[in-house]
């Protein structure tokens, strides 16, 4: 089917796609839910969605109770009536994406033609067929604007597809007592009521079977890759906790007396290089603590009583039915914070303080403790301590169940810097913002993620963790976590350019609204409006600013050579 051939991400449609305006940027579902978890988390990988989301996509259009069920994506025969009335040929519609039916019925009679010719290979025994491939990367040719045949309408509806059938799953997962803590397109993180990875193994199988066998996500593919004994969780690129790797948690033995605690913080890259061992053994205390707590609780020589409440309590919520073990499991946390952590952390705040305090007339001093510069950083940062401070505690305080001892603690500590405890310095603020491009393919394992320019832990330099020094980061240029291979450094420099010129084309087609009443202004000569006020623009010129100037910080970091062409006044 060469409708057209194109090798600009524009159609050809003959002159018309000249005059339409880039589109709005396609927005992927992303939920997180901030929270100490001590039941076990699940970690998984989606794979194949977009398959999965044109076979079935007669299922997700039922399900939403629109339209009439397998007809409505398919091509349907018509009667002459209904082409004389010219309802025939209506397009479908999906949110703002707007198709015609037979374009996606030729869509999914191609799909499903592959899907048939792979089904059929792997029955032969053949290792690898052409239509592997083609299955295997879909959705990278229909996303790629380089393809020749990029169509932004096709693309924009099959991404509200994926997005139906993505919610679908996690609506799912939800009924299958499960609660999520964090899911994008290609990972998600649940919460399960099982008391350690042991015991929570066979009901990961159990949950990708279940979801596996509803006709709806028959095609997915879900990899549950690591299991989370504990977890910290603020942010996807804030986290920490004790891990367990599938084949350790199938094995069924005894969790083992010693264990790691994996420490994901970006925040911590954020503080000065000799305040980061300082953050990260506290945070790093401050997860063995709650994690010991937890096993002591249960000592592992009772039997655990893991399902004793049925439903899982939100992070706030307290359960109606009593747990002894969850009893103990607090009351050993609350001792070790008020006593261990509170005495510790205020002596390493105590000993910064005063370090801060010499750097006054200590150029050596007023270096370490110096803010790095990087990519995506708040500006506005001066009191190195305070900024330790309040990142430990905003960790200390995603633990809903301690939340008195996590305050009483912070005041301590605030009040020893001399700021007081509900004042506007005093409130924490997410010291980096982040540039994220959506969905970057692996060209050669074909597995997908979201990039973070500012974010992204294998491009920010680290810190010695004795000395404090700092070190470059770890890698020059992105790669894909999976296999390893660098991306193609003009996959996530295009979607940052047609990101800002997204951005002017929405800025100077705005509308103007008024100052008093915020109505838009209709007609292009009054100077004022009907209640007689005079007009602004609806969007910040400030907040655009920024935002174009943290882009360009994290391209110039980047080193792109596109970035020469920027210049903001
Ligand atoms: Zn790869
Ligand atoms: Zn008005």
């Amino acid at each position: 089917m060469i409708l057209w051939w194109s090798p600009s991400p524009q159609p050809d449609l003959g002159g018309s796609e000249e005059e339409a305006n880039a589109s709005e940027e396609l927005v992927a579902p992303r939920m997180s839910t901030k929270g100490c978890y001590s039941s076990v988390v699940l970690e998984m990988e989606i794979a194949d969605l977009a398959i999965n989301a044109v076979l079935q996509s007669a299922l997700v259009n039922e399900m939403e109770g629109s339209g009439a069920g397998s007809l409505a994506f398919d091509s349907a025969s018509h009667n002459l009536d209904e082409y004389a009335k010219g309802t025939a040929n209506a397009g479908i519609m999906l949110g703002d994406a707007i198709l015609s039916t037979q374009t996606f019925g030729v869509l999914k009679t191609i799909v499903r033609g592959w899907f048939l010719d792979k089904a059929r290979a792997h029955v032969k025994g053949a290792a690898s067929s052409p239509a592997d491939l083609v299955v295997d990367h879909f959705w990278r040719w229909v996303s790629s604007t380089t393809s020749n045949m990029f169509e932004p309408a096709l693309h924009r509806f099959l991404h509200g597809l994926m997005c139906k059938t993505f919610l679908q799953l996690l609506a799912e997962f939800k009924r299958l007592g499960t609660h999520v803590v964090y899911a994008d397109f290609n990972r998600i993180f649940l919460l399960t009521t099982k008391p350690d990875a042991g015991s929570a193994f066979a009901f990961a199988r159990y949950l990708v079977t279940a979801a596996n066998s509803q006709e709806l996500f028959r095609h997915l593919v879900i990899d549950v890759n690591q299991f989370w004994n504990y977890l910290a969780w603020m942010d996807v690129a804030n986290f920490g906790g004790v891990k367990v790797p599938p084949e350790v948690a199938s094995s069924r033995a005894p969790p083992p007396q010693r264990f790691e605690i994996s420490m994901d913080w970006n925040i911590q890259s954020l503080l000065p290089g000799v305040l980061q061992p300082v953050f990260e053994r506290n945070v790093a205390s401050f997860i063995f603590a709650l994690y010991s707590a937890k096993r002591g609780a249960t000592d592992g020589r009772t039997p655990l009583r893991a399902i004793y409440n049925l439903n899982i309590d939100l992070p706030g919520e307290t359960t109606s039915v009593i747990n002894p073990a969850k009893d103990r499991e607090k009351k050993a946390a609350q001792k070790s914070i008020s006593q261990n952590l509170t005495r510790r952390l205020l002596a390493d705040v105590a000993s910064v303080k005063r370090r801060q305090a010499s750097a006054a007339i200590n150029e050596e001093d007023a270096t370490a403790l110096a803010f790095p510069d990087l990519p995506g950083a708040r500006s506005d940062r001066t009191n190195p301590t305070l900024e330790l401070v309040k990142a430990v505690c905003e960790i200390f305080a995603l633990s809903s169940d301690h939340t008195v001892e996590v305050q009483i603690l912070r005041r301590n500590l605030l009040d020893l810097l001399g700021v007081r405890e509900f004042s506007t310095e005093a409130a924490y603020r997410n010291p980096c913002e982040s540039i994220i491009v959506p969905i970057v393919i692996c060209a050669r394992c074909n597995a997908t993620r979201d990039v973070d320019l500012c974010r992204d832990p294998d491009r920010l330099p680290t810190v010695d963790s004795e000395t404090g020094e700092a070190r470059p980061p770890a890698r020059k240029s992105w790669v894909c976590h999976k296999c390893d291979a660098e991306y193609d450094r003009f996959q996530i420099e295009q979607p940052l350019i047609e990101m800002i010129s997204r951005m002017i084309t929405s800025f100077q087609t705005q509308d103007i609204i008024c100052v008093k009443c915020s109505q838009s202004k209709d007609d292009n000569l009054a100077p004022t409006c009907h209640c007689g006020e005079g007009y602004r623009t609806s969007l910040n010129r400030g907040e655009m600013r920024t935002k174009l100037k943290m882009i360009r910080s994290g391209m110039c970091n980047a080193n792109f050579a596109s970035i020469k062409l920027i210049r903001l006044q």
